[in-house]
C-alpha cells in the first residue's frame, strides 16, 4: 500500500487527516524533507491544492515518487453577505503572518461592521492526490451559519464563530467526533478513499 504524504503542517488539519485515515500510513511532509514555502497564487481552492500536491511531489526522491502519494487540501471559509470573503483567502485573512486567532476575530469583526448577528457560511475543502499516476482532485462543503462572537474551543480556525447547519452550538463548542461526522474535509477524505482504491 502507499504511503500518504500530506502537503500540510497546519497541526488542526494534519491531525483530522490521520485520524480519518486510520488504515493508512500517513505522515506529514515536514516528517520527510525540510519545510519550504510554497507561493499559493492559485484563483482557486483547487488551483492551491494541487499547486500544493505538486510543489512537494517534485521535492521527493524517486523511490518515494513510486512508492507514496501525495496529498494536499486547501480549504477556507465563505461568508456570501460579505462579498465571498475571505474564502481561498482564510489562512492569511489578517494578514501573512496571521493566527488562526487574528483571522478569526477579523471576520468577526467584518461581521460587526456590516451589522450582521448572523449570516449564512460555508467551509469548502479541496483535495489535490499528485502521483506518478498523475493528479486528481475532490471537494467536500460544509454548511451553515457564522455569528459576532467566539464561542468554544474546539476544532481550529473559524470554527468557534461557526454553526453547523441543524446545530445551536459551534464548532468550538461541539465535540470534534461530531464535526468528524459532516465536515468539508471529511466529505472530501470519503471521495478520496474511494479513489485510492484505483491506485
Ligand atoms: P489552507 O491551509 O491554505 O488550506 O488554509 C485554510 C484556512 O481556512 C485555515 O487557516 C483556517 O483558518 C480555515 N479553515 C479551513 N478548514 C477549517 C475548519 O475545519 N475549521 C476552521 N477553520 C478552517
Amino acid at each position: 500500500m502507499k504511503k500518504i504524504i500530506l502537503a500540510s503542517s497546519n497541526k488542526g488539519k494534519v491531525r483530522e487527516i490521520k485520524e480519518f485515515c486510520q488504515n493508512f500510513e500517513v505522515v506529514a511532509f515536514s516528517e520527510i524533507i525540510p519545510k519550504f514555502e510554497i507561493i499559493e497564487d492559485g484563483k482557486s481552492f483547487k488551483e492551491n491544492a494541487i499547486i500544493k500536491a505538486k510543489a512537494i511531489y517534485e521535492k521527493l526522491d524517486e523511490k518515494e515518487k513510486l512508492n507514496s502519494i501525495v496529498l494536499a487540501d486547501d480549504s477556507g471559509i465563505t461568508v456570501p453577505a460579505l462579498g465571498n470573503i475571505p474564502g481561498i483567502y482564510s489562512a492569511r485573512f489578517a494578514g501573512e503572518e496571521a493566527s488562526d486567532k487574528d483571522n478569526l476575530y477579523k471576520l468577526i469583526d467584518e461581521l460587526k461592521a456590516n451589522k450582521l448577528k448572523t449570516t449564512p457560511a460555508y467551509y469548502t475543502a479541496c483535495m489535490a492526490i499528485v502521483s506518478n499516476s498523475g493528479e486528481n482532485t475532490v471537494h467536500g462543503w460544509m454548511h451553515g451559519n457564522v455569528i459576532d462572537e467566539a464561542r468554544g474551543e474546539n476544532g481550529f480556525g473559524y470554527d468557534p464563530m461557526f454553526l453547523p447547519k441543524g446545530y445551536e452550538k459551534t464548532l468550538g463548542e461541539l465535540d470534534n467526533e461530531i464535526k468528524a461526522e459532516f465536515s468539508h474535509r471529511v466529505k472530501a477524505l470519503g471521495l478520496v478513499k474511494l479513489l485510492l482504491k484505483t491506485y
